[in-house]
C-alpha cells in the first residue's frame, strides 16, 4: 500500500515537528484507518522518548495514552 510507505516516511517529520497542518492531518487520518502504521507510529513516538529520557526500564502505560491523546487533539 503506497499510502502506508508515505505515512511511514513523513512519520519522523511529524514527530520533529516538521510537517505543515495539512500534513499532519493527513497522516492523522491514515493512523485512524491503519492499525499497524498507528502501531509504527507508537513505536517511535516512545522509542524517542525513551532514548531521550535515557530511561529505558520505565515507559509508563500513561504514555501510551498521553500519545493517544496527543494524536486526537492534533486532528
Ligand atoms: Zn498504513
Amino acid at each position: 500500500m503506497a499510502e502506508c510507505n508515505e505515512t511511514l516516511r513523513e512519520l519522523y517529520q511529524f514527530l520533529d515537528g516538521e510537517l505543515t497542518d495539512a500534513d499532519r492531518h493527513h497522516i492523522q487520518q491514515h493512523l485512524d484507518d491503519c492499525s499497524p502504521c498507528l502501531a509504527a507510529f507508537d513505536f517511535e513516538a516512545e522509542l524517542r522518548l525513551v532514548v531521550r529520557n535515557r530511561c529505558v526500564d520505565t515507559v509508563p502505560d500513561a504514555l501510551r495514552d498521553r500519545i493517544a491523546r496527543a494524536i486526537e487533539e492534533a486532528g
